[in-house]
């Protein structure tokens, strides 16, 4: 199956089922005829698992592997400029290209240096998380600043993504559920349709088909490109893409990230957003069946105990999408139906005492 992305300063695909990586040789022989360099970008778990694969496959290309270590640790200043100092060793130039096999943080630190060395190269992703259906659409990359996430960083657009279905077939359960929240959230904000559909198919995320997999990405696809291509650089209805996140974000710093998903965390964020919902903008949803429907699925549905609401409220201030003094929430006026609200701090509170 083949997504077309069409924003304002690019078209590319996206091509998602079992098997699709195999084809990027010869994408490359197609589209790049004069390609001198390629430089993979992986960090050291997908590398073990993954790596040959792809290797076999460009093996006449004698491409460069730059490993990252695993996950977040991806995206430091140092990591950035030991992979920019590999392509300038390896004297990439500007008919190289970059290939990032990885999560979300792979992707998110190979686009960042495709975006910036020699003011940018082409670059392609080879997504192998779920929730990186969420990261390679869109075109935002970036690197951490030990003063906040994703700090430093650019819009820069691949030129292909090579979701291949088999590449997930590792993932851990709680990086299983971590991507399917934000599946989970595209339905919410924009697809009653697709979010029936989820309810009534999903009910085992250890489980997961590739039909359903693959159903699963494609539409969170479509919805996550339905807010990107109308509005690249965020300025408008990309904020609703927020939705779970104004909380979500504030439980992840407060738990330290690593020891509690993003995905996780968005969830919680997601039920306390719904019920903010039903209160202030007359949402009729059925709360409960949501929650017991996830809980089932493995996730935690309340904020840890040990976390105050003072702290989050604090967090949540912090947030760089959160306008001067008062906290927004993405709301839904109805499934599919987002739309923005400034928050009171103490009706915030107050909510979070009694959630
Ligand atoms: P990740 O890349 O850290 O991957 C999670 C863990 O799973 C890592 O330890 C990784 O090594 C491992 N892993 C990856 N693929 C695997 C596989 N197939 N089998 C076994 N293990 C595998 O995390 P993620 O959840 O994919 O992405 C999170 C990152 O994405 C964050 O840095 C976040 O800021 C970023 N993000 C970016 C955007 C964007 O628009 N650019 C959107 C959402 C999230
Ligand atoms: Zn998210």
């Amino acid at each position: 199956e083949t997504i077309h992305i069409q924003t304002e300063s690019k078209k590319y695909n996206v091509f998602v089922g079992d098997g699709v990586s195999s084809e990027i040789d010869s994408f490359l022989a197609a589209h790049f005829p004069k390609l001198t360099k390629v430089l993979i970008i992986t960090d050291e778990n997908v590398a073990k698992l993954h790596l040959d694969q792809l290797l076999g496959q460009l093996q006449h290309r004698k491409p460069i592997v730059f490993t990252a270590p695993g996950g977040e640790k991806a995206k430091t200043f140092d990591v950035y400029y030991q992979a920019l100092s590999s392509a300038l060793e390896n004297r990439l130039d500007r008919k190289s290209l970059i290939l990032a096999i990885g999560g979300g943080a792979v992707g998110d630190l190979a686009g960042f240096v495709a975006a910036s060395f020699m003011r940018g190269i082409p670059f392609i992703q080879i997504p192998t998380t779920i929730l990186a259906h969420d990261s390679a659409v869109g075109g935002k990359v970036a690197i951490n600043h030990p003063l906040g996430k994703n700090m430093i960083g650019a819009f820069y657009q691949p030129e292909a993504v090579f979701y291949d279905l088999g590449l997930l077939q590792t993932l851990p359960e709680a990086e299983i559920r971590s991507g399917f929240a934000e599946v989970i959230k595209h339905a919410l904000i924009h697809d009653p349709a697709f979010y029936d559909w989820l309810l009534s198919n999903i009910d085992d995320l250890n489980g997961l088909t590739m039909k359903q997999l693959s159903y699963s990405l494609i539409k969170g696809i479509q919805v996550k490109n339905h807010f990107v291509s109308q509005d690249e650089k965020e300025t408008g209805i990309r904020a609703y893409l927020n939705f779970g996140h104004t909380l979500g974000h504030a439980i992840e710093a407060e738990m330290g990230y690593g020891n509690f998903t993003h995905g996780e965390a968005v969830m919680i964020g997601m039920i306390f957003a719904l019920k903010l919902s039903e209160e202030l903008t007359g949402l009729s949803f059925n709360i409960e069946r949501f929650i017991s429907w996830v809980q089932k699925l493995g996730y935690q549905t309340r904020i840890p105990m040990h976390i105050s609401n003072d702290q989050l409220l604090q967090k949540m201030k912090q947030d760089k999408k959160s306008v001067g003094e008062t906290v927004r929430f993405v709301l839904l006026e109805e499934i599919g139906r987002p739309n923005l609200r400034e928050i009171d701090d103490s009706l915030i509170i107050d909510r979070l005492q009694k959630f």
